[in-house]
């Protein structure tokens, strides 16, 4: 009896003790706070803004520390507390104030929550994160002589960098052609002289960021030719709104008149469909895929060229100007659309002002455009050869008959094509010079 008392009275207690446990587990928080430091990279520079981030899955965070630890000195850099209920922190600061020579440290970052864990403290996280501090930006030597690079037209540099960089490309105005390291190391990058640039507004910048943040910004030594481009004028006709209201119904809808559709779609969607294409150039190969010079549409003429500046008429006055960013081939109706190069099928589907269009990337930033399709027999992420059939020639998005207009983007920035399907000038002015700086690209010496 006494026996199987003491028994009952034991389990009964070990009971208690676990309730009290679960009760303790499920309401308690036992999550620390998670520290982020961004850039990660394990170097920076003095000036270099470090961003901590503090998160804590179920309680606010109430203190945040940094410290720099060099041998057994201690400098404070942030320490701040909270009395607020954010669930997430986020700090930024620079080693500037340390005022500290190149070399290691450590960074010691703590966080504490609001908890009533580790016996009503809070709970805390800490991290040490070796740091090496580097002041020197990396040196860049270009391999290849400079290039001959006209308005509108494309160009190509091949160059070294001392150290490791997070990011390395030619600045031109605000645009930004990003390089792609090859496997020798180098780096290779393709860049335009932007259409709507004169040249003595065309100042290329060649700039390497290190993993310090340390930035090195080098003017690029560029041949700078002039090009000029054709000017026409496009007179609308209330017979080809009336034809195309429909489909610009779906691009702009709402109530409005044909002409004020047709305007915000060569403006406004015009606008926004350059900015679609940009987006676009990011999705591109680190290494070139395409082969030998790219294929012009068989047995079309051209119809309108690169960068010819169209004023359109309607009623006798004047209502928009825009410039013409590709080719315009017309063949038969429906004619069999080659890719012009291998690569990589990035966008198919309907665009705006492009109506029906297929971009194929070809790597570096080189990608090719094909609209105005009537249709298109490939998708998004699809590897295709040179000369595959993608498509039909068509007139949908802003055409008025059935043409292929066919364009070439250097990372997502419309460039002449007339370059690009001129074999001599590729071999000229892109392969051999990358050859004879220990470079290597596609040979289309053999065409
Ligand atoms: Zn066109």
């Amino acid at each position: 009896m006494t026996k199987q008392l003491k028994i009952s009275n034991i389990l009964a207690i070990a009971a208690v003790c676990l309730l009290a446990f679960l009760a303790y587990a499920l309401f308690q928080d036992l999550d620390d706070p998670v520290l982020t430091l961004t850039p990660d990279t394990g170097r920076a520079s003095l000036a270099l803004p470090l961003t901590l981030t503090v998160t804590d899955a179920t309680s606010p965070v109430r203190r945040i520390s940094v410290n720099v630890r060099l041998g057994s000195r201690l400098i404070p850099l942030l320490d701040k507390t909270f009395q607020d209920e954010a669930k997430s922190r986020r700090e930024t600061f620079s080693l500037k104030s340390t005022g500290l020579k190149d070399g290691a440290v450590e960074l010691e970052i703590a966080a504490v929550d609001a908890s009533l864990g580790n016996f009503g403290r809070g709970n805390a996280s800490r991290r040490t994160i070796p740091l090496v501090i580097d002041s020197i930006p990396p040196a860049i030597t270009i391999k290849t002589p400079p290039p001959n690079v006209r308005r509108g037209g494309s160009g190509c540099i091949l160059y070294s960098v001392s150290k490791a960089v997070s990011q390395t490309g030619i600045k031109a105005g605000d645009l930004f052609f990003p390089a792609f390291r090859q496997a020798s190391g180098d780096y290779i990058c393709f860049f335009a002289f932007p259409y709507y640039l004169q040249i003595r507004d065309f100042t290329p910048q060649l700039v390497a960021v290190d993993l310090a943040g340390n930035t090195r910004i080098d003017p690029l030594p560029v041949a700078r030719l002039s090009r000029d481009f054709k000017s026409d004028t496009l007179t609308l006709s209330q017979n080809f709104l009336s034809h195309k209201k429909a489909e610009f119904s779906t691009v702009v809808p709402g109530e409005m008149s044909d002409i004020e559709r047709f305007l915000q779609i060569n403006s406004r969607i015009r606008r926004e469909n350059a900015r679609a294409l940009m987006e676009i150039g990011k999705d591109t190969a680190s290494d070139a895929s395409w082969k030998g010079s790219f294929l012009r549409l068989p047995r079309a003429a051209s119809k309108a060229g690169f960068a010819d500046f169209r004023t359109y008429l309607w009623q006798g006055e004047k209502v928009d100007e825009q410039f013409h960013l590709g080719l315009d081939l017309a063949s038969v109706a429906q004619a069999p659309v080659p890719a012009a190069n291998s690569g990589r099928v990035v966008f198919a589907g309907y665009l705006g002002i492009y109506g029906n269009i297929v971009v194929i990337d070809h790597g570096l930033g080189l990608q090719s455009l094909y609209s105005h399709l009537s249709s298109y027999s490939v998708t998004a992420g699809q590897a295709v050869s040179r000369g595959d059939i993608i498509g039909a020639t068509g007139a949908t998005g802003m055409a008025a008959g059935d043409h292929l207009h066919f364009g070439i983007l250097v990372s997502g920035l419309e460039v002449t094509p007339l370059e690009w399907l001129d074999a001599h000038w590729i071999h000229d002015n892109i392969t051999e010079r990358v050859r004879t700086a220990g470079g290597s690209l596609p040979d289309v010496s053999g065409e």
